[in-house]
C-alpha cells in the first residue's frame, strides 16, 4: 500500500488525481488539501478518509465534524501536514508560486514528488535543482509535455534538441488585430484541454508555454536555442525528441492529464487508466509558431535562464490573469503588464527560498501598479 498527499485536491488536476486513485487499489489517500473550498474539501474526506487534511481558510467547525482527522490552515499549515503525514508520494496539485513551498516540505519526507504545479520549478529554478539533487525524493513531472520528455529520455543517448508541443489555444484562429479584446468567454474557450482558469488564459497568450519551457530547461538541462516548441492542434503529439544524425522520435496519446497522472504515481510501471487507439485519428502536423500573435513566448525565451526575472514573468502573469478575469485589463494588455513589470523590477540574484518569495512579493506590487496605469 502506497500512502500519497495531495495538495491542491479541488482544483482540475487534484480531482483528476482522485478520479485516478480512486481506481488504484493499492493506494491509499493519507493527506489532502484544498485552498479554500472546504465545501468540496468536505465532501472528499467523507469519500476518501484521509487521516490528515488542510485548506487555505481556517474552519472552526471542520473539526468537530471530522474528530478522527488531523487539521492543519493556512500555507504553513500546509507546508507542516506535508512534513507530518508520512506519505511515501506527494502529489503537488496546487496553484500558483507557493506551491513551491509544497514541494520543498515534499523534499525528504516523501519517495516521490508528482509535480503538476510548475510554478515550482519556475520560481525554484537553480535554488530547486540544488535542493532536489539533496535530497533521495523522486521528481516525476506531471505536465503532460514534460511527462512526455521524461518517458522520451529514458535509458537512451542524449538527443541534440528536445521539443514540446503547444495547441495555440483559445485564439489560435484568431485574426492578430482581434486577439487583444477578445472577451474573457472567448478566451476559456479551449480547444483541446479542459483545465483551470489560469492556465487556460495562460494557453491563449502562450504565457503557459512560456513557463513550459523554463520548465523543460531545467527539469533536463537542454539550452535555450535546443529546445524546440511547435504547435500541434490536436495536443495529441505532446513532445519529441532529435538526435544528431536526424531521427527523431515522438510522444504520441490521448489529450487526457489523468494518462501522465497515472504514469507519475505508477512509474516505471504503467497502470492503465484509459485507453483509446488514436492512431488514424490522432492529427500529428507540426506548425511553426507566430512569435508576433504570441510575445509572451518570446519573452519567455528572452528572460530564459534568469533567475529574478523568471519569478517576476509568473507572479506578474498571475496578477494580470486575475484583473483580466474581473475585466479590469483587456487581454492584450497581459502582456503589457508581464514586460513593463520585468522591466521594473530590478535585485540581485536570490540566495534563498525567502529571497524568491520577495522578489514573488515585490513583483506582484509593481505588477498591480502596471494594472492601474492601465485602468
Ligand atoms: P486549479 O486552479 O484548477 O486548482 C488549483 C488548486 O490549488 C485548487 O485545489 C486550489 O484550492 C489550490 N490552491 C490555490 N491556491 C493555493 C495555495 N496558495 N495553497 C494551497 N492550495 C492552493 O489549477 P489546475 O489544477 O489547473 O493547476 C494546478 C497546477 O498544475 C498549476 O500549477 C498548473 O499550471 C499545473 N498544470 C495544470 C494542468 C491542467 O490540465 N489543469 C496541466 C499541467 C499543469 P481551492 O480551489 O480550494 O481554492
Ligand atoms: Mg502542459
Amino acid at each position: 500500500m502506497k500512502n500519497v498527499c495531495l495538495i491542491g485536491s479541488t482544483g482540475s488536476i487534484g480531482l483528476q488525481t482522485l478520479e485516478v486513485l480512486n481506481s488504484f487499489k493499492e493506494y491509499h489517500v493519507k493527506a489532502l488539501s484544498s485552498g479554500y473550498n472546504v465545501t468540496l474539501l468536505r465532501q472528499q474526506i467523507r469519500d476518501f478518509k484521509p487521516k490528515y487534511a488542510a485548506a487555505l481558510k481556517e474552519d472552526p467547525f471542520i473539526s468537530k465534524e471530522f474528530p478522527d482527522v488531523n487539521f492543519f490552515f493556512g500555507e504553513a499549515g500546509i507546508e507542516e501536514m506535508v512534513e507530518a503525514c508520512g506519505a511515501d508520494v506527494v502529489v503537488n496539485a496546487s496553484s500558483g508560486s507557493s506551491g513551491l513551498k509544497y514541494s520543498i516540505s515534499a523534499l525528504g519526507n516523501a519517495k516521490r514528488l508528482c509535480l503538476a504545479n510548475k510554478e515550482t520549478i519556475v520560481c525554484g529554478g537553480e535554488l530547486f535543482q540544488r535542493f532536489l539533487k539533496k535530497y533521495k525524493t523522486e521528481l516525476i513531472p506531471v505536465d503532460s509535455e514534460h511527462s512526455a520528455l521524461f518517458q522520451l529520455l529514458k535509458g537512451d543517448v542524449a538527443p541534440e534538441k528536445i521539443m514540446i508541443t503547444a495547441s495555440g489555444g483559445s485564439l489560435r484562429d484568431y485574426p492578430l488585430d482581434k486577439m487583444g479584446n477578445a472577451s474573457l468567454n472567448e478566451v476559456l474557450k479551449h480547444p483541446t484541454w479542459s483545465m483551470g482558469k489560469r492556465i487556460t488564459i495562460d494557453s491563449a497568450t502562450m504565457v503557459n508555454k512560456g513557463l513550459e519551457l523554463i520548465e523543460a530547461y531545467y527539469l533536463f538541462g537542454y539550452k535555450n536555442k535546443n529546445i524546440l516548441i511547435y504547435i500541434n492542434r490536436s495536443s495529441m503529439v505532446h513532445a519529441g525528441v532529435i538526435y544528431p544524425d536526424g531521427v527523431m522520435k515522438f510522444h504520441i496519446g490521448k489529450n487526457d492529464m489523468k494518462i501522465p497522472i497515472s504514469y507519475s504515481l505508477s512509474y516505471p510501471e504503467r497502470k492503465v487508466h484509459s485507453y483509446k487507439n488514436i492512431l488514424t485519428s490522432a492529427d500529428m502536423k507540426l506548425e511553426e509558431i507566430d512569435y508576433q500573435k504570441y510575445p509572451s513566448l518570446k519573452l519567455a525565451r528572452d528572460i530564459l535562464g534568469d533567475s529574478v526575472k523568471q519569478i517576476v514573468f509568473n507572479a506578474s502573469d498571475e496578477v494580470a490573469v486575475k484583473a483580466f478575469e474581473k475585466k479590469v485589463i483587456n487581454f492584450g494588455d497581459i502582456f503589457h503588464v508581464i514586460s513593463n513589470t520585468i522591466d521594473s523590477v530590478n535585485t540581485k540574484k536570490p540566495e534563498s527560498f525567502e529571497d524568491i518569495m520577495e522578489i514573488d512579493k515585490m513583483s506582484r506590487i509593481k505588477a498591480n501598479e502596471e494594472v492601474e496605469k492601465l485602468k
